[in-house]
């Protein structure tokens, strides 16, 4: 298949990243995205060492690289707030870091320059309001009026995907899972030099995104998902975190901005059923929106990418290459999925614990396999 007219909805980590993977097999790519303002929140994300995998595939490690702060050990500290332990991470090459903590907003604007910089357009503050596929091309009627005819339409739009309830009016709807997170940033003093997991009654981590940047989470169980107002958030992020170990408890003096509290109830969706359907495919959380808890969403996603361009590069059909893609992330990405919300579900007591430590230790057997 050459020069497909590609259409992806959503300019988030997954449509960037597989705006780049498909221009770099030299497809023509139009991008549309429903923010205006094309924002995210200014915390971070953790990455594991598949994600240098997929951005070297890509051809971004470099510019992905110096945006983002390298780690090879994570610290596991007891609830006493003593470090128990100083884990080695795997690495998949000994040339790069096995983990890296990012700020969304760097690695937003990295891959929202990287896709332009490869020749795919980005129209911000539009969605698709009509998607008909005739077998032939798909017709899209966008949201300012205008048209557009295309080969495929990528849906990436996210856990609460329009694409996906376009083509799958029946597909199910994301979860509450009963936990949601609370994220501030911090100035990072020189000894945090790695992810840094405090184990208690709620999990807390310190996640250095750059030399002198770090942002903490804290994960609570809100039954019945309160609405926290804006005004009042970083008092409440604070009463949280009223009995934090030391270590933890010097930082929460400084959460003192409501607005720079990010606060999110997590969610989970898994897709059983098909990921496409005639020439439109959905990618990323649209088909499985994970919680945090093995930190690899975003990893899935921007795999997702590098697989859909290689099959779309390699069949002879886009119904075979949307097959073929599937069928090469639909276990990896149930896995995430189940094996996150196991260790959430745990922590809320509606199952026995699970062993944090061996599950991580799987994610990283099953994630160093080629995708
Ligand atoms: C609290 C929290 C912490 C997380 N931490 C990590 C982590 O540490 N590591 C990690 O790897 N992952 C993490 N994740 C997961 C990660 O954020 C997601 O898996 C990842 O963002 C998915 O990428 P995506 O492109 O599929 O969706 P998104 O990043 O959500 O992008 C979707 C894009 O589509 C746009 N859009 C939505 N609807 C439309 C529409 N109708 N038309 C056009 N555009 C539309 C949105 O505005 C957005 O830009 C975390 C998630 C949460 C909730």
């Amino acid at each position: 298949m050459k020069d497909l007219r590609v259409l992806i909805i959503g300019a988030g980590i997954g449509g960037l990243t597989s705006a780049v993977a498909l221009r770099r097999k030299g497809f023509q790519v139009d991008m549309i995205e429903k923010d205006p303002e094309w924002n995210v929140y200014g915390v971070g994300i953790i990455q594991q060492a598949n994600v240098v995998r997929a951005m070297a595939q890509l051809d971004l490690l470099e510019g992905y690289l110096d945006s983002a702060f390298g780690f090879d050990f994570v610290e596991v500290f007891a609830p006493t707030g003593q470090c128990v332990a100083r884990v080695p991470v795997q690495k998949l090459d000994d040339r790069y870091p096995a983990n890296v903590g990012i700020s969304r907003r760097t690695l937003h604007e990295f891959l929202g320059e990287s896709a332009k910089k490869a020749g795919a357009t980005i129209r911000l503050g539009i969605t698709a309001d009509a998607i008909h596929d005739d077998g032939n091309e798909v017709s899209v009627r966008f949201s300012d009026g205008s048209e557009g005819a295309y080969d495929i339409v990528i849906g990436a739009d996210g856990v609460y995907s329009k694409t996906r309830s376009q083509i799958f009016p029946d597909a199910p709807k994301p979860q509450f899972v009963g936990q949601s997170v609370w994220r501030y940033n911090f100035e990072k003093p020189a000894d945090v030099d790695c992810l840094r997991s405090y184990e208690g009654s709620i999990g807390i981590g310190l996640v250095p995104l750059a030399d002198t940047l770090m942002y903490m989470f804290v994960t609570t169980p809100e039954p019945g998902n309160p609405r926290y107002p804006r005004e009042g958030l970083a008092q409440a992020m604070r009463a949280k975190l009223a009995d934090a170990p030391p270590g933890i408890r010097e930082y929460v003096g400084q959460i003192t901005d409501d607005d720079e509290v990010v606060y999110k109830p997590l969610e989970r969706i898994f897709v059983e059923g098909r990921w496409h359907k005639g020439r439109v495919v959905l990618i990323g959380d649209a088909v499985h929106a994970t919680t945090p808890h093995l930190g690899q969403g975003a990893g899935m996603a921007i795999e997702d990418s590098v697989v859909l361009a290689e099959t779309l590069e390699h069949e002879t059909s886009v119904e075979k290459a949307f097959a073929a893609f599937q069928a090469r992330r639909f276990e990896r990405c149930k896995f995430i999925v189940e094996t996150s919300v196991a260790i959430c579900e745990g922590q809320l007591g509606l199952r026995p614990p699970a062993n944090q430590a061996e599950a991580m230790h799987k994610m990283f057997a099953v994630t160093a396999q080629p995708i």
